[in-house]
């Protein structure tokens, strides 16, 4: 139904951008239902236009609801000035400084109300913008056509009126949802300029929606990449967290290294995956990218600290490596490399600290892990055993070495504490055992070294 809808109102036409007429399409001839809208973001619209301000549903919520998809969050534009948003809604908190928005807060969900603004290029001498040529502010209001030109794919540019009901194109979104891609507003060298994330939200936004990347929106990431540099480490932290844990991780990531991205990211990281001749890095990446998607499909807890840690994991092992044949003990290496290698990282996305903490204490577990000693019962009642454990399952895909003592974690959490015991006993003799063959073998050495 919904693609006789699309035909019915395209047929196979492609007008050309900026000059094609407006589309409005009415209540009976769309999907979006007011069912699909979350409560809270409806209070919203109705309340602005009670108020006589104009109010629109856009971006991700109404894009989703079009394509099948339940939105995560949804954003209201409005002709109403943050300062009018305000004065309406006692729960209402103003953010930003590159764009002010006005957060509407109720319990947990947030609706983002962002007043009509124009593009810079066209409208103002207000849009400040960097040597670059990346948007450093844009405060610049303007109409609702104005704000659908400035947004970054077509298809985030659709309003759904809480007038009439209808959705509105500006920008040829609607044809786009129907061919399946995802196109730049504008020129997209000159989009990319202004604001380098969109080529992570192209990326992210494809992965996420299953939309081919338009080529001509697709084709300057490639040489664009290196934009990223002029983002700040503190936004990319957002949106590096978007990036891995919205469900599609792995895609994301197999995209991110195809459009030469990922390296922008994590530059160590892509060091130690083109020096990774046995693949067992990337082996371990793309399975605990993998397991993270089933996560969040499952509805499990995940913090972006677990794949961080993973990503960092061989950096860390080359540094140990480095620190140790400089003379250091393992262990001093091993806490310096970690402060290291996060510190490097840092720089390009800065990991607030509560999550470079957890990163520290999944590494610090895994020699203890590996070493199983009798001890192994206190590990268990340790806050972040059950993370390192995973990560360990992980790394052993990866590593065969691995596999049996994985495996042996895995038996220890489900034996009662008698088995437990019996389990770590038999490993200490084992080891006893394991040590005095050692030992024999130095002091009467094999008479036949060929018979064996
Ligand atoms: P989702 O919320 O599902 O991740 P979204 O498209 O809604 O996707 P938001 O970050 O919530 O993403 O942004 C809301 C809208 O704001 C977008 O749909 C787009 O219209 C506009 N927008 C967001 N980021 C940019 C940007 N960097 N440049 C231009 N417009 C943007
Ligand atoms: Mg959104």
């Amino acid at each position: 139904m919904l693609k006789q809808f699309w035909q019915k109102l395209f047929g196979n036409s492609s007008a050309t951008e900026k000059q094609r007429e407006v589309v409005v399409v009415p209540r009976s001839e769309h999907n979006i239902s007011r069912q699909d809208i979350s409560v809270n973001a409806l209070k919203v619209l109705n309340r602005l236009r009670k108020s006589d301000y104009d109010a629109y549903l856009v971006g991700g919520g109404v894009r989703d609801i079009l394509l099948g998809f339940h939105p995560k969050d949804f954003d209201i534009a409005t002709n109403a000035t943050p300062e009018q948003i305000k004065r309406l809604f006692r729960n209402c908190r103003i953010i930003g400084r590159r764009f002010k928005l006005a957060h509407i807060l109720f319990g947990h969900e947030i609706i983002e109300v962002a007043t009509f603004r124009a593009s810079h290029n066209e409208a103002s001498p207000h849009g400040e913008q960097s040597e670059s040529g990346m948007l450093v502010r844009d405060n610049v209001y303007g109409s609702i056509e104005d704000d659908a030109w400035r947004r970054d794919f077509t298809v985030n540019a659709l309003y759904y009126s809480i007038n009439d009901f209808s959705v509105i194109d500006f920008t040829g979104g609607l044809e786009d949802l129907r061919k399946g891609q995802l196109r730049l507003i504008g020129d997209p060298i000159t989009r990319y300029r202004e604001d380098p994330v969109r080529m992570l939200r192209a990326i992210r936004l494809a992965a996420k929606l299953g939309l081919k990347i338009e080529e001509k929106t697709a084709e300057p990431i490639f040489d664009q990449g290196q934009l990223l540099t002029n983002v700040s480490a503190a936004r990319l932290w957002d949106e590096s967290h978007k990036l891995l844990l919205a469900g599609k991780s792995h895609d994301t990531f197999l995209e991110l290294k195809r459009y030469e991205l990922f390296k922008q990211l994590f530059p160590a990281t892509q060091s130690a995956l083109d020096d990774d001749p046995k693949q067992r890095f990337i082996r371990f990446v793309e399975a605990s990218l993998q397991s993270t998607d089933k996560r969040i499909a499952e509805e499990k807890p995940v913090t972006p600290a677990f794949l961080f840690s993973v990503f960092l994991w061989a950096p860390l092992k080359v540094r140990v490596n480095e620190l140790t044949e400089q003379g250091m003990s393992k262990n001093d290496a091993y806490h310096k490399a970690m402060t290291q290698v996060l510190t490097e990282q840092s720089q390009f996305i800065s990991i607030p600290r509560r999550f470079s903490i957890v990163i520290r204490e999944i590494w610090s577990l895994q020699p203890r892990l590996e070493n199983r000693s009798h001890r192994a019962y206190k590990l268990l009642e340790h806050p972040r055993f059950r993370a390192a454990y995973d990560f360990l399952v992980l790394r052993a895909v990866g590593n065969e070495q691995l596999q049996s003592t994985a495996s042996w974690w895995t038996r220890y959490q489900e034996a009662p504490p008698e088995g437990q015991r019996k389990m770590t006993q038999a490993l200490t003799k084992s080891n006893k055992r394991g040590g005095k063959r050692r030992y024999n073998r130095k002091r009467k050495p094999n008479k036949n070294p060929t018979a064996q």
